[in-house]
Formats: structure tokens, C-alpha cells, sequence
């Protein structure tokens, strides 16, 4: 049976498409809203998104309420307010500022993040002789990726004294949220603290989603969730109220059986140990169906092979993924689930995002940002 969304969408040939539920976006945005109810929240759409489509994902949010939107680069800011209506919320643009990335932040008034001395005088340049413009500041906390330390944090701070720019937020990043055991986020907590306070008129910004999770005191003025809105880390949620948004689908292109003791896929990695029937199904690594899903590969001394769903029933991997192709082994299924041009998933209502990554030895954010351009992106 074809696939509900194709007979209604231009699609050509047997290529795989990711369904978004956009209902299921804004519930768990919404969901992630009261859970902080003291704050703004926001949401990172980086990346296109996570994948899905920043555009799409961006008017979705904005639909819900969302009016804080986080992407990594400039660009990827203009995208977003190409998306959006009227100029009634804030772009934060995250890292990279040079020049060139300043002009475009002035230009399409999106708010960079300094999060080095040589960013901040990037900006302050870039409004010489112009109106002061709004930037958001981020101070290193622990993680040692991108921000200032104290001493830059008041040296920034004497900078804007100076004038050319306001500063709107502060902020900084958790790097162990999601590991409710961990202490390094109250050490973190804690640091942000004492540095925001330097700035004390001005919002202050902590939490991503597992920060979220962890409570009020993480809470602050803004939070910037991104993968929980998108359906990873559901588990974190401890009201379970999180849902799926994205289903891969790959579709059957062939259905063959083969003879106990030969062999399936590159390398013939796969040695058949039963007469096994194999569906081939139309996606591979170019795709994002990451090769470190194959049946055969280091990681399944820790993590069995990922499954796909067929007809609602789970069959596993067969050898290795290929560039476009994989191998399905379906000989437990019901012969008539099991037809070319039917629909396999990948991940979604039946597999969890998280366990298809995690069975790939990597998380959700990796499998939905590895989403390649040949899959569609069809909103239901
Ligand atoms: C990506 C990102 C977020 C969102 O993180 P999630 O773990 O996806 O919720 C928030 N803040 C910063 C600085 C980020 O880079």
C-alpha cells in the first residue's frame, strides 16, 4: 500500500521522505514552556532546523509562540527571518562573527552572541556611526567551548560602556544536562550566576533542554531548548509528555530469498546462518542512514543492530548500509507485509529517534542533522 502522504505530494520514484507532525512541534514546545513558567522560552533551530527544515520548523514555533529563535550562523538567520512575519521577535546568532557576518546581522537586525573580546569589537565596529544595536554576551562556565571568562567578561562589559551596542542577554551553555546526576551543572549554575551578575539589568539565559529539566534555579529569563522540541531525549522528560515529530520512511525496492551460507552486502559482511529473506529498502548513509547502523560493526559488541518497522513489526539491519541501499532481513515478518513499494521506518511512532541513534552508537542530534537533502520533508 502506498504511503498516505505520497498519493497526496509530488514525489518521484521510491526515495525515502521524513513526515514532520507539526501538532506534535508545538506540543512540545508548548510542553516545554510550562515547564518554565517563571521565563521566556525559546528554541535552537540550527542546522535547518535539526533537519527537519528551518523555515517550516521556524513559522511552526512562532505559530506556537515562540519568539526567541537560536541558530548557530548568520545565514541560517537570514533563513529564519525570511520565514517569519513582521520583525516581532529576536534572531540570536551564536558563534562565527567576523565582518562579513556582522554586516549581515546589522542588515537583517539579528543578535550575534560575543563570546570572545575580538567578537565584541567586531560588533562595536560594525556600528560605528550607526544606532547602538543589540548583542547577547556568553560567558565560559566549565565547558570550555565558546564564551569569556570573568576578567574578558568586564573587560567586554567597559567595551560597551563605551558605546555602539546594548547588551540584551547573557548566557551560557550546560555541558552535562542531560545527566541529571551530574555536578557539574550546578557548578556551571553557579558560575553563570556570579559573572551575570556584573551585568544585573540584563536577561540571563542557561538552560537548553535537559537544562530545562533540571529545574527552576536553571531556569533563568530565557530557555533554549532544540532537541526536545524535535523528539530526542524524550526520555528526560519525567511527565513523558514529549512526542515524536519526525518518521523516517525508506521504501522496498526488492524482496528476494537467499540460501543458508551465502553471504548479503558489501564485503559480505553478513553470512546467512538460515535461509533468509531480504528486502531491500532505498536509503543509505548518503541519505543519513548512518553506515555505523550496518549489522556488522564494532559498536554491536555494546548495541544490537537497528531495526526498522514494517507493517508495525520490527525487523533488524542486514549487513552493511550502503551509499543508498540497505539490507533488511525480514524472514520473520509475514510474507504479505512485505511487498516492493512498501513502506519501511526507520524511526518514529514505532522505533524511537533515540534507540535508532543510539543502536548507531550516536545520539539524536546526529540522526536528525544528518538528514540529507535527497529525503523529503513533508509536514502532516
Ligand atoms: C544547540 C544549543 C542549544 C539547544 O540544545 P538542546 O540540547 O538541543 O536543547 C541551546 N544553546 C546553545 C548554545 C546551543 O548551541
Amino acid at each position: 500500500m502506498t504511503h498516505p502522504v505520497l498519493s497526496a505530494v509530488p514525489h518521484s520514484g521510491r526515495r525515502p521522505f521524513v513526515t514532520i507532525d507539526g501538532w506534535a512541534l508545538k506540543s512540545n514546545w508548548r510542553h516545554m514552556a510550562n515547564l518554565a513558567p517563571g521565563a521566556r522560552t525559546g528554541a535552537a533551530v540550527k542546522a535547518n532546523g535539526y533537519g527537519l527544515g528551518a523555515p517550516y520548523v521556524a513559522k511552526a514555533l512562532f505559530a506556537a509562540g515562540c519568539r526567541d529563535f537560536f541558530v548557530a550562523w548568520a545565514e541560517e538567520g537570514a533563513e529564519v527571518r525570511a520565514a517569519l512575519p513582521g520583525m516581532n521577535y529576536r534572531i540570536f546568532v551564536l558563534q562565527g562573527l567576523d565582518a562579513a557576518a556582522a554586516a549581515i546581522c546589522r542588515e537583517q537586525k539579528l543578535i550575534p552572541v560575543l563570546s570572545t573580546l575580538d567578537d565584541v569589537r567586531i560588533w562595536q565596529e560594525a556600528g560605528i556611526g550607526k544606532l547602538p544595536a543589540p548583542a547577547a554576551l556568553q560567558f565560559e562556565t566549565g565547558m570550555n567551548r565558546l564564551g569569556m571568562d570573568e576578567a574578558d567578561a568586564r573587560r567586554a562589559l567597559a567595551i560597551a560602556r563605551g558605546g555602539g551596542f546594548d547588551i540584551t542577554l547573557v548566557m551560557s551553555h550546560l555541558a552535562s544536562a542531560d545527566d541529571p546526576t551530574s555536578g557539574q551543572s550546578e557548578g556551571q549554575r553557579a558560575s553563570f550566576e556570579r559573572i551575570a551578575a556584573l551585568f544585573p539589568h540584563v536577561a540571563r539565559s542557561l538552560a537548553n533542554s535537559a537544562g530545562v529539566f533540571l529545574g527552576k534555579p536553571f531556569h533563568f529569563d530565557l530557555t533554549r531548548p532544540g532537541i526536545a522540541l524535535y523528539g530526542g531525549e524524550r526520555t528526560l522528560d519525567p511527565q513523558e509528555a514529549l512526542r515524536p515529530v519526525a518518521t523516517l520512511h525508506a521504501q522496498i525496492l526488492q524482496v528476494r530469498t537467499a540460501a543458508r551460507g551465502e553471504a548479503a552486502g558489501y564485503g559480505a559482511s553478513a553470512r546467512l546462518e538460515r535461509a533468509t529473506r531480504i528486502a531491500t529498502i532505498g536509503i543509505g548513509y548518503a541519505d543519513g542512514f548512518l553506515r555505523s547502523s550496518s549489522g556488522v560493526t564494532p559498536i554491536r559488541a555494546v548495541e544490537p543492530a537497528p531495526e526498522v518497522a514494517i507493517g508495525g513489526r520490527r525487523a533488524p539491519v542486514l549487513g552493511r548500509v550502503s551509499m543508498d541501499l540497505t539490507l533488511i532481513d525480514v524472514t520473520d515478518l509475514p510474507d504479505d507485509s512485505v511487498v516492493p513499494g512498501e513502506v519501511a521506518e526507520i524511526f518514529g511512532p514505532t522505533i524511537s529517534l533515540d534507540e535508532t541513534a543510539r543502536r548507531a552508537g550516536t545520539i539524536a542530534y546526529e540522526f536528525l542533522t544528518s538528514l540529507g537533502p535527497r529525503v523529503s520533508r513533508f509536514p502532516v
